[in-house]
């Protein structure tokens, strides 16, 4: 059928293309979007360009609002620029203005500072940015390379800049066309951690050893990619670029399952295993999975996974579920063990207080629980969660008393937490707060008892 690219105004022949499909014009090769004549009665362009030009001391970056409206008669669209802001370099820092209502007074004009426009990725016109850095620090930036990529990756020229200045090194990662790390690098913070911005070579900056970086060049890696492939190298697996898109397809949201897998096994075996178990019923991924959770289960038991017979289970779904099955009755049985020693040490513990922490005045008493099983008690009656404080308890983290009034001995009333001779809580029914007269029977406690064994135990 007949078309029209608005980008190089030909007329061109295209066949086979669809309303919003995307493909390339045959006579310019731009990247288009197709769009029919009959569907398509207002289509709207919209970009930022940025514009730099030399200044006395430095140069000027400006930035504009391209907007091109392509209406019925589409071949000849209406453009509209106008100015959002300036950025203004001395020749030793930025200066930023732009285009806005000035404060309360309305008028619209240039304005300190950066409020109102966040920074878009722009288009650079490239064609004197040399001359237009030329001189400055930023003269060997390589800004105009990297706006010149392929990849279409975008580009805030202030970031740029600000992130060359203190990772100068950018420069040679756009020499060596790795785009998208340098796009990683200016658009987000959270990647200095993965790159050694005190290296002195491309190798040691990027944590990959010089016979591999021709893959890193390659693939034009991500940070991703590339924290992925130093895994990958750390544990002596070499793999070529076609190998690693491979692997990065297929795992890039499961690295921790394929690394730990192929900590006992190679790639190629485990692959081998895992597509043996595929069906209908479970896809690669969950058999990855299974596997993975076995293996967990198998370390934790202290099974030798050296073993083939154990690391390849014939069967890997039953393997699985009677390994968690032995891994639940142990942490069942540990947990009991547990339970039980806390018990008798807490005991022990409970009977030496009871010569030092019971009290009396007025009408309230200060009880010691007897065991674990009295505190868990005293959390269920006061809906409240001292139950959970029984391991503290056994620990010595923490002294747990029961406040009660002389006439109810036996019933819940306040529940204490001492640490190191101070109360952290006291609490009433539902965790509510101490009334004026338990405040001040609690006050008396701590001068006539506690402060008191604090500083034997001090001496
Ligand atoms: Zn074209």
């Amino acid at each position: 059928m007949d078309g029209y690219c608005t980008h190089c105004e030909q007329e061109v022949k295209v066949s086979g293309v669809r309303h919003r499909s995307e493909g390339f014009c045959p006579n310019c090769g731009v990247k288009v979007t197709f769009l029919a004549e009959s569907r398509a009665k207002h289509v709207q362009d919209w970009g930022v360009v940025a514009y730099f030009q030399k200044t006395p001391d430095g140069f000027v970056i400006r930035h504009f609002s391209v907007t091109k409206r392509y209406g019925q008669d589409y071949r000849h669209p209406e453009l509209f620029i106008f100015e959002l802001k300036r950025d203004f370099f001395d020749g030793n820092e930025f200066d930023f203005y732009e285009w806005r209502a000035f404060r309360s007074s309305g008028k619209i004009r240039w304005c300190d500072g950066w409020i109102k426009y966040y920074p878009d990725d722009a288009m650079i016109y490239t064609k004197n940015l040399v001359k237009a850095l030329k001189g400055t620090r930023y003269q060997y930036c390589a800004l105009k390379e990297y706006a010149l990529n392929d990849k279409e990756l975008g580009v805030r020229p202030y970031n740029y800049l600000y992130e060359y200045r203190r990772k100068p090194y950018i420069e040679y990662l756009v020499k060596l066309g790795l785009y998208r790390l340098v796009y990683e690098l200016c658009h987000t913070q959270y990647c200095t951690n993965f790159l050694n911005s005190g290296g002195d070579s491309i190798p040691t900056i990027l944590g990959v050893p010089k016979q591999y970086i021709h893959v890193v060049q390659e693939l034009d890696m991500s940070l991703n990619q590339l924290s992925i492939y130093k895994k990958l190298i750390a544990m002596d697996i070499r793999m070529n670029g076609e190998e690693f898109l491979r692997f990065y397809h297929r795992y890039y949201d499961q690295t921790n399952t394929i690394f730990k897998i192929m900590r006992y096994t190679t790639l190629h075996k485990a692959e081998r295993y895992c597509e043996k178990f595929v069906d209908d019923r479970q896809d690669y991924k969950n058999i990855l999975h299974t596997w993975k959770d076995y293996i967990d289960f198998c370390e934790e038991l202290g099974y030798d996974l050296r073993n083939s017979f154990v690391l390849f289970p014939k069967k890997l779904q039953d393997s699985h579920d009677e390994a968690a099955k032995e891994v639940t009755r142990r942490r069942e049985k540990a947990k009991k063990d547990q339970i039980r020693k806390e018990e008798r040490q807490a005991k022990k513990l409970l009977q030496g207080y009871q010569k030092l922490y019971p009290w009396s005045e007025g009408e309230f008493c200060v009880v010691v629980p007897k065991d674990l099983f009295e505190i868990k008690e005293e959390g269920h009656a006061l809906h409240h969660c001292v139950g959970t404080y029984t391991s503290r308890v056994a620990n010595e983290q923490s002294i747990i008393l029961f406040v009660r009034r002389n006439e109810q001995m036996e019933k819940p009333f306040y529940t204490m937490e001492v640490q190191k001779g101070k109360i952290i809580q006291c609490r009433g029914y539902s965790n509510h707060n101490m009334t004026e007269e338990v405040k001040a029977f609690v006050e008396q406690y701590t001068k006539k008892v506690l402060n008191k064994i604090w500083m034997k135990e001090a001496v």
